[in-house]
């Protein structure tokens, strides 16, 4: 039966797929594909942990046999032979078997989808006594995943094989059996409860059509990433997760924000046609890519690049950046806990390599590299998301107040950067400053990086320093950043969050989150007024960057330099291109001073 369910719109177009979905289990695995000749081994993997925990449970049971009644009742005994039986269910190893040798899932995955699938079975029981074995196959599973622990022998997730566009579905009937599947040469869309940033990067790869998310705001980073990959996506999608089965035929509507689960042939033919269209769009949108960006009258436009790893860049070249604006370094730090190869944090010489690459992926053109911003809803690794003991960890110690509470940290993230610059024009950004005491601390950590690198006779370059303006006292304080600072870059996602008090992850209050509030208008306006006073560099570089919505009020602003997703970039020149910043000065005065900007934008 076909249903819709309702979110929020993070990333443009529509996608059509069966649906994958990325259960979140108590243990933390990995989700990655594996490749075709790694299946037998995968399969072993699990037979391998199957039969330790089954010698497992015969000890336990051996000694459970030992005791005596009152140490060890009967029930006991009783339950092991139960989790026997589950440990051994043909339910759980054939499904296992299915995704990883039809879906190529990791094992973990693999275990974590059936096991998902075999719950709701079990909640869906008459019984109350059968139901309450959910929790023991549960724990069956998780004996199963503790005991993989260490035994992937796959060196990187790797993408399935090309998957064909989406044809049009003539056959809707084998929904309810996941095993009656077409192998993996169907596109797939992933629907979660959430995902962490780091989740997100290890599915960067393409390999999905689009991906949905219980939680989340619109400028959540989840969000962000998924804008970067460049596929349509919903978030803040509440229940999706439990109400979409694995393997569902799934439409994504990411411009309505609308999650089409099970569609009927006609409401996949009208998609179909949309999907069609915005190709087509897409197509007219990429032969702009090498027009200079020049508004009607003249004013030249610098549209640069948002990224996540120094790969990035390919596609920022591709879509025609003229630099990167923001390379957000964080993500090389991200989740390498959950890996099983690494357990660090990247030393200098693995950075300073990333940076480099960076920058020579930009082909000489500037790359703005901003320091390690981890906290609130960017966890290092799963550990610290975890860990329950800041209330508020958006207000808490995130991005630069990180990077002061641990100087040996930061020194060599500094100390690789400013190797990088003897490669090219790097750009050094600091996010997340507020204090007059965080801009010298880390101007005197600048200084003292440079120092020990003279120390050590090791060549470094010259860098650009910038500040991120995010917390409305940094807006409201420019004069003091203006001092120290070559150029301001303004971080409207965080901007609007500090400014409105809305967690931009929470998609509970992602009503409230409204960029075109007078508040945060005027922030922007008073900084990109303030900068040109100075003949300072000002660029934007939160999502309203890559907003089409926006792009004529910023210009009428005074804005000339915008960083974006690479995938956002054609869009917004072509709003460039048909603008005139003369006629736009008056206008976005009116809406500046409007009690109802986004009226007065749309009138
Ligand atoms: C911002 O806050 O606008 C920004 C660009 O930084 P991030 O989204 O990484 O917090
Ligand atoms: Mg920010």
């Amino acid at each position: 039966m076909t249903f819709a369910v309702h979110g929020l719109p993070v990333a443009r177009g529509i996608a059509i797929g069966r649906a994958v979905l990325v259960v979140s289990s108590r243990i933390d695995v990995a989700h990655y594909f594996i490749k075709p000749e790694e299946i037998e081994t995968e399969i072993d993997r699990v037979r391998t942990a199957r039969n330790a925990v089954a010698d497992e449970l015969i000890k336990l049971q051996a000694n459970v046999a030992l005791m005596g009644p009152n140490d060890a009742p009967h029930e006991l005994s009783a339950l092991l032979e139960v989790h026997q039986m589950l440990l051994q269910d043909e339910a759980l190893s054939t499904g296992v078997k299915h995704w990883i040798s039809e879906r190529l899932y990791n094992a973990e995955w693999a275990l974590t989808t059936q096991l998902e699938i075999i719950a709701r079975q079990f909640d869906e029981m008459e019984d109350a006594y059968l139901r309450e074995r959910k929790a023991d196959l549960e724990q069956v599973v998780e004996r199963l995943l503790h005991r993989m622990k260490g035994t992937a022998a796959v060196l990187a997730p790797s993408p399935p094989r090309r998957k064909r566009a989406a044809a049009p579905l003539d056959d809707n009937d084998d929904h309810d059996d996941p095993t009656a599947g077409d192998g993996i040469d169907v596109p797939l869309v992933l629907i979660a409860h959430d995902l962490s940033p780091a989740d997100m990067l290890q599915f960067k790869k393409s390999v999905f059509a689009g991906f949905v998310t219980d939680v989340g705001g619109r400028t959540s980073h989840t969000a962000i990433v998924a804008r970067s990959m460049d596929i349509p996506a919903v978030v803040g999608a509440r229940t999706a997760s439990q109400l979409v089965r694995q393997d569902d035929w799934v439409i994504i509507d990411g411009d309505a924000g609308v999650v089409i689960v099970d569609p009927s042939p006609i409401i996949l033919a009208e998609y179909g046609f949309k999907q069609r269209q915005g190709d087509l769009e897409r197509g007219r949108l990429a032969r702009l890519r090498h027009k200079p960006a020049v508004t009607l009258d003249g004013q030249r436009v610098e549209l640069l690049a948002n990224i996540e790893m120094p790969e990035d860049t390919l596609g920022a070249v591709k879509a025609g950046a003229v630099g990167v604006g923001l390379f957000r370094s964080e993500f090389l730090f991200m989740g390498r806990e959950s890996s099983t190869r690494q357990t660090r944090l990247p030393d200098e010489e693995e950075q300073y390599q990333a940076y480099k690459r960076a920058v020579e992926g930009m082909q000489g053109m500037p790359v703005t590299i901003r320091t390690i911003d981890v906290g609130a809803d960017k966890p290092l690794d799963s550990k610290s998301a975890n860990k329950q003991e800041h209330l508020n960890p958006a207000l808490g110690l995130r991005a630069i107040r990180w990077s002061l509470a641990d100087p040996a940290m930061f020194l060599t993230q500094l100390r690789a950067i400013l190797r990088a610059a003897a490669h090219g024009e790097i750009h050094l950004l600091i996010p997340m400053l507020a204090h007059a005491s965080e801009i010298r601390q880390t101007l005197s950590l600048i200084d003292f990086a440079r120092t020990e690198l003279d120390n050590r006779g090791v060549v470094h370059g010259p860098v650009k320093l910038g500040a991120m303006i995010e917390i409305p006292a940094a807006a409201l304080t420019l004069r003091i950043f203006l001092k120290h600072f070559d150029f301001l870059s303004i971080g409207t996602n965080d901007l609007i969050q500090y400014t409105l008090a809305i967690d931009r992850a929470d998609e509970s209050v992602a009503h409230l989150y409204d960029p075109a509030h007078p508040a945060v208008l005027r922030l922007v306006a008073d900084t990109i007024a303030e900068c040109r006073r100075q003949g300072k560099g000002v660029s934007v570089c939160g999502e309203m960057a890559g907003d089409v919505a926006f792009t004529r009020l910023l210009l009428g602003l005074g804005l000339r330099s915008f960083s974006m997703h690479p995938s956002r970039i054609l869009a917004v020149k072509q709003e460039v291109l048909r603008a005139d910043t003369g006629k736009l000065e008056a206008w976005a005065k009116a809406v500046l001073e409007s009690d109802d900007p986004a009226a007065t934008m749309a009138g």
